[in-house]
């Protein structure tokens, strides 16, 4: 927020106004609010009531998109609170970060007709921060406490929703994470821009008092085997999430002024917090007055271009081997980026980066076209003779896409079986692994997906969990 809103926003909320000695001045907030107010009023009318909820369906979660737009439209809030929260753990979050012109949004039938799509996310969103103001969003109360507990490893969206339901269900949870502040990529990979981490701390301190348990800089692997966590609990869910970033493979690769996108998007995060984060200050992980190239063409590289255009970079440029309409990431996304000033490099890929482990001295780019399809069925990017040239940059950043970390290995369970993609290999309907009583849930399962799906993911494995617990023998350990 500029220093001159801020002025504004922190004015004396019983200040009177000149013209108007007696009335009292509204503060920026309560104008905001009224102005939301409206603003998502106006978007839920919108909506035609079509009897053909394309946009449900289109929701992983199957959200009941039109009910709650009709009640937001009858200002029947709490109501609409209800019904959105039934079917999704964070929708506040999900109003805010879901690639909404991909899922609901984009099969909106108005958006169909060429008439605009009723904005799904920010009514949402809006909703759930009307409810969070006005207290109706309660820690979990259940109706019967359960001796079994689940221990989680993971605190993403998949972990938090599993263990807010399993909660519902009263069982006892436990979360292990092995950082120091819990939501996964949501706290530190998805920039401060896109999403505030005290939305994020908020529902964390909502699981806190709805009984969930945390365990902080705990990594599974080091203090502890799957097998102890298994012995110690009566089920476990692995929500791990993929942290291997790929690797650039061409000469100078190694090179100063290389740096992966996680790492990169974790010290702008963590500086956001108020850490202090020595590779941010010594401007290793820094895009200040530099030439920045990044390298990919998903919702990650669109997250590094704008945090280096925040940062204050000379000049952004990405680069992707592919064309615009072949690009992974958001199209809204993309569009944000470019209104911001960076140049995309379309059909191109690095060839060289120039310089030496000391400084990085820009970057030689091979132009592509596209060729035959390959084995996914995708026309392979190829390079074009003698379309080769140099782009000035003095930070190249990684956006190449996750993978797995080895879990049989890191996990010591050699008998965790995994894809030939390394995700965990899962029965389709209970999500459980090939260790019994073992479930997964999340990116894990799926390799790198959406907020959204991590969190319907989670929901279902907290069900067959909760399923399988309940016909086991159990001692009820108190009853209102
Ligand atoms: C930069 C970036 C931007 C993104 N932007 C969006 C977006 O705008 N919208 C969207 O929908 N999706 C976005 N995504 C994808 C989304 O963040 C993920 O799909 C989602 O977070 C997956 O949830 P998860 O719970 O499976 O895993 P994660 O969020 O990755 O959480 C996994 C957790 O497990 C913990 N963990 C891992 N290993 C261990 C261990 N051995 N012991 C203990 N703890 C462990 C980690 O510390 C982490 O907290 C983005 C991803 C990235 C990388
Ligand atoms: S969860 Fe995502 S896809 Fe579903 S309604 Fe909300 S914004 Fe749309």
């Amino acid at each position: 927020m500029s220093e001159r809103m801020l002025k504004f926003v922190s004015r004396d909320r019983e200040t009177p106004t000149k013209r108007n000695p007696g009335e009292r001045r509204r503060d920026f907030g309560e104008i905001y609010a009224k102005f939301a107010d409206e603003k998502a009023k106006a978007q839920a009318a919108r909506c035609s009531q079509c009897g053909v909820p394309f946009c449900q369906d289109h929701c992983p979660l199957g959200n009941d998109i039109p009910d709650w737009l009709k009640l937001v439209a009858e200002d029947r809030l709490e109501e609409a609170y209800a019904v959105s929260s039934a079917t999704n753990n964070m929708p506040e979050i999900c109003g805010r970060i879901c690639p909404q012109d991909r899922l609901c949004e984009g099969s909106c039938v108005i958006e169909q007709s060429g008439h605009g799509t009723v904005t799904i996310g920010a009514v949402e969103q809006y909703i759930t921060e009307t409810a969070w103001e006005k207290g109706w969003v309660k820690p979990v109360r259940p109706a019967r406490e359960r001796a079994q507990s689940v221990g989680v490893i993971g605190a993403g969206p998949a972990g938090l929703a599993a263990a807010e339901e399993l909660r519902r269900d009263g069982f006892q949870v436990k979360i292990y994470d092995r950082y120091d502040r819990t939501g996964g990529l949501l706290v530190y990979g998805i920039p401060n821009f896109k999403l505030d981490k005290s939305v994020v701390a908020r529902r964390t301190e909502h699981l806190e008092k709805s009984g969930v348990q945390f365990v902080r800089n705990f990594d599974v692997g080091r203090d502890a085997s799957l097998g102890e966590l298994r012995a110690e609990h009566d089920a476990v869910l692995v929500a791990t999430g993929v942290y291997k970033a790929r690797d650039l493979a061409c000469p100078g690769a190694g090179n100063a002024g290389v740096v992966a996108a996680l790492d990169y998007l974790t010290a702008s995060n963590r500086t956001g917090l108020g850490d202090a984060v020595a590779a941010y200050d010594s401007g290793e992980l820094n895009a200040q007055g530099k030439n920045v190239v990044v390298i990919g063409g998903g919702d990650t590289a669109m997250d590094c271009v704008r945090t280096a255009v925040r940062q204050g970079a000379k000049s952004v440029t990405c680069l992707y081997r592919r064309d615009r309409k072949n690009m992974p990431g958001s199209a809204r996304e993309t569009a944000n980026a470019e209104e911001e000033g960076v140049i995309f490099e379309w059909l191109a890929a690095p060839k060289a980066v120039k310089g030496d482990a000391a400084k990085a001295a820009g970057i030689r780019v091979a132009r592509m076209e596209l060729g035959a399809p390959d084995a996914s069925g995708r026309r392979a990017p190829v390079e074009v003779d003698g379309g080769e040239f140099d782009l000035d940059a003095d930070l190249v950043i990684k956006a190449l896409g996750f993978e797995p970390e080895d879990h049989p290995e890191m996990f010591g369970a050699p008998d965790l079986k995994v894809t030939a993609r390394g995700t965990l290999r899962v029965d389709p309907e209970t999500l459980e692994t090939s260790i019994p009583g073992v479930y997964a849930a999340g990116d894990i399962v799926r390799g790198a997906s959406l907020v959204v799906w991590a969190i319907v993911d989670g929901r279902k494995a907290a069900a067959a969990i909760a399923g399988r617990l309940r016909a086991t023998a159990e001692t009820p350990i108190a009853a209102e």
